[in-house]
């Protein structure tokens, strides 16, 4: 499974309600590993950020990879509500996904 991310880095600005990801948190729900749009840690990421290893840890059992790849791109495309441009970007692939 590859999961077609546009590299927008959106996700990795609104962190603040990920549990999981407090500590990573600069204070103002950016990642403080994020540096010009991508990540710094990516080789050593949290897993809630590596998509492949989240399908293969919690989600395999329950949804097959394309929904997996489906759910996600909506979760980006709600990050990118007020950004035409990308949720554009990510639309493309959401319907090659459908
Ligand atoms: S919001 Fe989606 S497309 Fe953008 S960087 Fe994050 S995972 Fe990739
Ligand atoms: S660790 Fe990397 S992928 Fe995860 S939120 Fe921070 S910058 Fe984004």
């Amino acid at each position: 499974m590859t999961f077609p991310c546009v590299q927008c880095g959106l996700c990795c600005h609104e962190i603040s309600k990920v549990p999981a990801l407090a500590e990573y948190d600069r204070g103002d729900g950016v990642c403080r590993h994020l540096e010009n749009k991508l990540c710094a840690v990516y080789k050593n990421r949290p897993l809630v950020c590596n998509v492949q290893a989240m399908y293969d840890f919690y989600f395999r059992a329950v949804m097959d990879g394309k929904t997996f790849i489906r759910e996600n791109l909506m979760a980006c495309m709600t990050l990118a509500e007020n950004n035409p441009e990308i949720k554009s970007k990510i639309e493309t692939f959401y319907r090659q996904e459908v």
